[in-house]
Formats: structure tokens, sequence, C-alpha cells
């Protein structure tokens, strides 16, 4: 039989399960209790196989910013794979696509990103980034200096470069990473780890790690720094303000260059196209993947300042992806990056959706399980405690009462995810009032049947 949306759930399941390897999943559970199976989307709502509605607080897995199914998407997909399929942008050919998306991107990036090397997601646009500093260095004669400082509970991505990059236990615990020359220094993450200190003090201090680490391996052996401009995966933790402004004070005094991942950050997360503007950040390098098509084809890139930039088209640097700039692809997000643009969707951001939401959701703090409620845009987290005054955590298993809360979501035709015991958001980003009185009403039930 052909398997079409039209079988029973059970079977899709079971089918699935035999199948089908899901990342990031204990694949041996899928057989006692099946994924759900999503079959259509519109706007900020999925649809499964049962028929049930649910409202997606992650846009996905933090991409769909200008929501699902758009029209004018499909269209532009459909266009281009007519009028150019796919070609490549490896020796001395390049396509329309291509040279368009690059240039706008060039366009909207702050400072002097100018140039853009693609990728087919943010983990391969992170190895790219990890082989051009080194590249970088070596051109300038300084081979030694190759080491890569990032942070504990970062998240790069999961290849062997994006992985090494991000600080995740789990993640190092399998397939034989870090690869070697990284280095990770502690998050700011005050919540969890700022015991008595202030968070502006605490955000210094751990600003200051990257200075002692500097120091301890000789600045000439140091070749960049990355960090998520605000860390996604590890939880929606929000830097403190003196975070970020000491990180580039670090960066300039030892002439270590400065990546910043904005694979979720960046196309209006946060309010302005990156998330640098937010944070006053000047950085070298940028990583973008996710809402630079809003999910709706695969594509990434590292955005590359004009210094590195000089360096590197100065010689023949050895890499690429077949994927690189895609035809498809590229046409599909400059579609996407026109929608954001025409529709001011960074306006319906800043002005409507942000302040409304940041005002319902720091209003959970109120709630007996939440010890914090914070956002920054449209990403945010809740922390949940047994005692507000310690922030201590629960004293069961690691993530158990958040798996409980997240299941609870998803039981509410909410998404939600949840990262231990931090509950987070992103949702699209073209979000309504409305939809966000849905969003806090589902949250708030699901967390009242954890109590
Ligand atoms: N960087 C950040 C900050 C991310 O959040 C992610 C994915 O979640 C990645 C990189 C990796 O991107 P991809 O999954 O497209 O490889």
């Amino acid at each position: 039989t052909t398997i079409t949306n039209h079988l029973p759930t059970a079977e899709l399941q079971r089918l699935d399960a035999a199948h089908h390897m899901h990342p990031f999943t204990t694949g041996d559970a899928l057989n006692k209790k099946g994924a759900r199976v999503i079959t259509k989307a519109r706007g900020v709502f999925l649809t499964d196989s049962e028929g049930i509605e649910i409202l997606d607080g992650m846009a996905g897995l933090w991409c769909v910013n200008i929501g699902y199914g758009r029209e004018e998407m499909a269209e532009a997909a459909a266009r281009q794979i007519r009028e150019l399929t796919y070609y490549n942008t490896f020796f001395q050919t390049t396509h329309v696509p291509a040279i368009a998306l690059a240039a706008k991107l060039a366009e909207l990036a702050p400072g002097d990103l100018n140039h853009v090397f693609f990728a087919g997601s943010g983990s391969e646009a992170n190895d790219t980034n990890l082989r051009m500093v080194r590249t970088y260095w070596a051109q300038k004669g300084q081979p030694e200096r190759n080491i890569v400082i990032a942070r504990k509970n970062g998240y790069h991505g999961s290849t062997m470069g994006g992985g090494s990059l991000g600080g995740m236990a789990p993640i190092h615990s399998q397939g034989g990473l870090p690869i070697p020359n990284i280095h990770h220094i502690g998050q700011p993450h005050w919540y969890a780890e700022g015991g008595d200190m202030s968070p502006e003090e605490f955000g210094l201090q751990r600003a200051q790690e990257l200075e002692a680490a500097i120091l301890e391996f000789g600045p000439e052996r140091v070749a960049a720094f990355i960090g998520e401009a605000v860390q996604g995966a590890g939880g929606v933790i929000i830097p403190p303000s003196t975070y970020w402004p000491e990180i580039q004070r670090i960066c300039k005094k030892y002439d270590i260059l400065l990546i910043v991942d904005e694979v979720i950050t960046g196309f209006g997360r946060t309010g302005n196209w990156f998330a640098c503007e937010t944070f006053g950040i000047e950085p070298d390098i940028i990583t973008v993947a996710k809402g630079l098509s809003s999910g709706y084809q695969p594509i990434g890139g590292s955005i590359v300042g004009d210094k590195v930039a000089a360096v590197i088209n100065a010689c023949e640097f050895n890499h690429g992806y077949t994927y690189s700039g895609h035809p498809v692809a590229a046409a599909v997000a400059l579609e996407n990056l026109r929608i954001l643009e025409e529709e001011k969707v960074l306006d319906h951001v800043r002005e409507v959706a942000a302040p409304y939401l940041k005002a319902k959701w720091e209003a959970l703090a109120d709630h007996p399980l939440v010890g914090e409620a914070k956002i920054c845009g449209m990403m945010g987290s809740i922390a949940l405690t047994p005692d507000k005054a310690s922030r201590a955590k629960f004293a069961s298993e690691e993530g158990t009462v958040g798996l409980i809360c997240r299941e609870r979501c998803f039981a509410n035709s909410l998404v939600m995810r949840h990262v231990g015991d931090r509950m987070i958001i992103s949702p699209p980003l073209v979000i309504t009032p409305a939809e966000i009185d849905i969003l806090i009403e589902r949250a708030t039930k699901s967390l009242d049947e954890c109590l």
C-alpha cells in the first residue's frame, strides 16, 4: 500500500518506528509510544493525523518565522525549480538566486558583514566558520593560532565541528567529540550558576573567563571566540547586560575573531534583523540558518566581515557543499526576506507581538512552580522550581518535571519545549495577540496540572 495521510495513525507510527531513525530520540521508545504524526500546518497551528490543531510555540525548531503554509513561498520554489533547478557555485560559476541572496544579506547585516558563504544548515555553516577562522590565521602566517573558545551548554549544531563548538555533555559523550583545539568556558547563566552575585557582576565574571583562557593558552594560540547571542537550545538563557560588551572588549584587545551564532536569533527573533544589533555586538562573522528561509528550505550560511573575507578570498579555500547557495533554497530565502520586509514583520514584533507576549510571559513568574520568567523579543523561558527563593532545582531526575510539563502542554495542544526544568518558547513572529492569549492559557493550564 502507498503510505499517505489516509493510513490509520497507529499504522503510520508502526512504520515510523520500524524504519525511521529520529534525531535526538531513543528510537526504541517509539515502539511503545508512537511519535505524533503532523500532517499539515497553517499560520501558527499544526494539525496532527487525528485532526487535532496544536499551537506551535516553537515555530518548528525556532525557524518558521513567517508562519506555515505561505502560498508565495510555494510559488517561489516552483518558479525556481522550473527556471534553474540546480547548479553549483564551485569552479567559477554562479547563478542569480545566490547572487541576489548574498547581496541582500550584505545589505541587511550590520557593519562590514558584506560577504556570504552558503551552507545547507546551521551546523554546516559553523563547520565552515571553524575552518575559515583557522585558515584566516594560517594565511596570515600564524598557523599555530588555531584554538577556538566556545561555551559550556552552547549549541552550534551536531556535525563533528558544530557539535564540538557546542558545549553539551550528552553530545560530547558520543562519537569522539569534541575534536582537538576547542575549549569551553562557563556560560552566562545567572539563574542557575550566579549564586549570590548580581546578574551584572556575574555576566562580567563569565565574560572574563574568556580573558583568563586566552592568557592561559597565550593569545598567539587563540583564533576565535564563538557564542550564541542568546543561548537557545541550552534553555533560552539571556545574558546579563554586562556580558557582550566585555566579550567584545576582550576580543578586540587580543585580536581574537568574534563569531556570533545567529542561527536562532537572526531575522527578527529579538526584534532586530540580527541580535548583534540588539546587544550592540560587532562580530567578524555571523552564522545564519533557520529564519533565513523560515524553514521552508534547508539553507544556512556565514556572513563574513571585510577583514576576514579579504584574506579568505586571496587563497583557494578548499571547502564547500554541493548545496552551497542552492538556487531553490536561495530563491525561497529571498521570498521569505521579501515577506519579512514588505509585511513589516519586524515592526509587528517590536510594536505588537513582543510587548504583548512579554507582559503575559513575565506574569507566569507568579505561578507557584515558576522561579523566573524571562523573554527577549520572541524567545522566552521559565525555570521550574520547588523553591523560588533559593532557585533550587527539583530533586527528581534531571528534567522530569520539565518533561511532564512538556507532555501536559502537548496534551493541551501547545508545543512548548523543555530543557531540563526550563520551559521554552519561540513562536512564529507573525503570531497575533489573540493567538498569544491561547498560548498563555494553555501554558498556564499545563503548569497547573504539574502542581
Ligand atoms: N546554531 C544554533 C544556535 C542552533 O540553535 C542550531 C540548531 O538548533 C544550529 C546552530 C544548528 O543548525 P542546524 O540544525 O540547521 O544544523
